[in-house]
């Protein structure tokens, strides 16, 4: 309450009107403090995130972007909405993007860290977004956090996320200039000095206006100092639970990194039947648990009914059926398809003590033993 109601106090929720620096300036310093990220921005949510990054790799319209098939819809909506073409590829164990099977020459790739599982990144590609939205404070294997090893990180702080302001965004780059382009970009194109009119340079590019809002920041600052504490308590209650687990051999519990962010313990049950069996028994019994299964995009109706609000269809009409817009996997993602069908996440939960932990894991390994 204190950051929120100082930020209310000085009467102007208007980042670049504000007395002093503003929020949302310290809650980017504080950003690239924690997560070692050269710059970051603030936005309204994780898909304006995304959209700025794209605009900021200053594409052609139609140009393609390689995502995950198994990640929230958002992805692709944002490419969409960048009048770029979304092409889903096939994913590894963990469900994370299969770099493989990438062409030698793209270009954009966004990769997901889907229930802060953080995955090997491609190489060599000269837009290598890295959605964290669903993985903040998470670290790749060589220690950097998630989000600022390619060109450019999106956050999200929507309700579900791990730290959380209701609705909220962020987008971190490795590389100054491109700060510069995403800040124009994100202020209507324009350069901006604080508590004046923006200005418009010669030559200056449109934008649109993604300018965050200072009680948001307030709320995400306050967020941002119990965030190792979420991290501490979701790693303890994941061993916990991975403890309690029955031995069984139908049922495998996918293993987790050291840098991941613990926000489930995902398990692969023996088949399909077993595991809608798992879901219901534990959806009955009022334990917490989901499948993946609406993550596969796919057969989601955006990317497979190819419908556009565009009178033309726009951008799907770009699609000319070259080989750069074909889908990419080896079997037509069917063992993609079947894996989830066999997988259920067993979510836990940062605010309970070691005691409702260890209650509630016990509760789910019950559950699961009695399948
Ligand atoms: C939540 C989410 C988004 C979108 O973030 P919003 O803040 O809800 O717009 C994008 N990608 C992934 C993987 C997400 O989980």
């Amino acid at each position: 309450m204190h950051e929120l109601r100082s930020a209310v106090d000085d009467k102007s929720l208007f980042r670049y009107i504000s007395s002093g620096v503003s929020v949302s300036s310290r809650l980017e310093e504080l950003v690239e403090e924690r997560l070692g990220a050269t710059r970051a921005l603030a936005v309204h949510n994780g898909t304006e995130a995304l959209r700025l990054a794209l605009m900021g790799t200053r594409p052609c319209a139609g140009d393609p972007v390689y995502i995950p098939a198994v990640t929230f819809v958002a992805v692709a909506g944002a490419v969409l909405s960048c009048g770029l073409v979304p092409v889903p590829v096939d994913v590894d164990e963990r469900f994370g993007l299969d770099s493989a099977l990438l062409p030698a020459d793209a270009q954009r790739v966004i990769v997901a860290h889907m229930e802060g599982m953080v995955g090997p990144l491609p190489q060599d590609v000269p837009y290598l977004i890295e959605d964290s939205a669903q993985a903040m404070g998470g670290r790749h294997a060589d220690g950097r956090h998630a989000g600022t090893v390619g060109y450019a990180g999106t956050f999200s702080f929507h309700h579900a996320k791990v730290l959380t302001s209701g609705e909220g965004g962020l987008v971190v780059v490795r590389d100054p200039d491109d700060w510069e382009v995403l800040r124009s970009y994100h202020d209507h194109g324009s350069d901006r000095e604080h508590g004046k009119y923006p200005v418009w340079r010669e030559g200056a590019f449109y934008g649109e206006n993604f300018c965050a809002n200072e009680a948001v920041a307030a709320v995400q600052l306050q967020q941002f100092r119990h965030l190792d504490e979420i991290l501490a308590s979701l790693e303890r209650h994941h061993a916990i639970l991975a403890e309690e687990l029955p031995d069984r051999s139908d049922i495998r519990r996918v293993v987790r990194t050291g840098g991941d962010v613990k926000v489930s313990v995902r398990i692969e049950l023996g088949s399909r039947e077993l595991r809608d069996r798992a879901l219901a028994d534990l959806t009955d019994r009022g334990l917490a648990c989901w499948t993946l299964d609406k993550y596969f995009l796919p057969e989601h109706p955006v990317v497979r009914d190819r419908v556009s609000v565009y009178a033309d269809g726009f951008p799907w009409n770009l699609d000319d059926g070259a080989q750069r817009y074909r889908p990419r996997s080896r079997d037509g993602f069917r063992a993609t398809r079947e894996a989830l069908g066999r997988t259920l996440c067993l979510p836990l939960a940062p605010e309970l003590d070691e005691t409702g932990q260890t209650q509630a894991a016990k509760e789910v390994a019950a559950a699961l033993a009695a399948l």
